[in-house]
């Protein structure tokens, strides 16, 4: 009998290779849900269909069900980042905010926003310049958190609700990724709370609710920094786990000078 096909658009968050000639592809549908594939002969010269599978660049897919893993048949490429055209920081950037999507995107659960999210997400770092590619990856790796159900009190006490207004301009917020965020003076002595610089707390609020053109307009690295590293602490607690791609945006010399 043969496989039942289906077509879908859908964003390329990671190839890792299988065998001589194939590929595993891992693929965020347009649906929003994660799909693992096989490029069948994507590796051999000349290549198939399916070489045309590039990281972070949006396909008009045709793939067909497997038992265990799907297989890509026909990849067409659709307007939005080439991941040729992409600078080293870029490129690690994208690479940053898809691990994070595949860690929580999942197979068969439809999240429709999430995609939109990332495809967004990859055309802003597609064409932001050295200096705002780092804020840019910060403001998307929250905001893919956030919408993965992660989004950390800021405004408000994570413990006990009381308004933190104003916090932002106080030098030190106690802040515990344990208890889901900020906290109050009452709340403080929590067992992994730590005084957070309540600046980063106010770009993380900023960078949630703003849009990419405009953050791409005030670029910051040292806010981008901090922002990255709260979040790589806030998704060791939440997600269970480091994101390797990650550690690698604070290589020697990738934006460190
Ligand atoms: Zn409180």
């Amino acid at each position: 009998m043969a496989a039942k096909t289906y077509r879908t658009r859908a964003l390329v968050l990671k190839k890792a290779k299988l065998g001589e000639k194939d590929l595993i592809v891992t693929l965020l549908s347009e649906d929003g849900s994660l799909i693992r594939a096989v490029a069948k002969g994507a590796r051999k010269p000349g290549g198939s269909h399916a070489a045309r599978a590039e990281l972070f660049t949006p396909l008009a897919a045709l793939l067909a069900e497997g038992r265990s893993l799907d297989v890509l048949c026909e990849a067409r490429r659709e307007q939005g980042v080439a991941s040729v055209e992409l600078s080293l920081e870029q490129s690690a950037c994208c690479a940053a905010v898809a691990e994070l999507i595949t860690l929580v995107a999942q197979e068969g659960l439809a999240q429709r926003r999430l995609y939109e999210l990332a495809r967004a997400s990859f055309d802003a770092l597609g064409g932001s310049d050295g200096a705002a590619a780092l804020l840019l990856c910060a403001a998307a790796l929250w905001k893919v958190t956030a919408q993965a159900g992660f989004r950390p009190a800021l405004d408000s006490c994570a413990v006990c609700g009381a308004s933190l207004q104003g916090a932002g301009k106080q030098r030190e917020v106690p802040f515990s990724a344990l208890e889901g965020g900020a906290l109050c003076d009452g709340c403080r002595n929590r067992p992994d709370a730590a005084p957070q610089d309540g600046t980063v707390l106010a770009w993380c609020s900023y960078v949630l609710g703003a849009r990419y053109a405009d953050i791409a307009a005030q670029p910051d690295p040292s806010a981008a920094t901090a922002l990255i590293s709260l979040l790589q602490s806030w998704t060791s607690v939440h997600m269970g786990r480091r994101l390797k791609s990650i550690d690698f945006l604070f290589s020697p010399g990738l934006f460190q000078d």
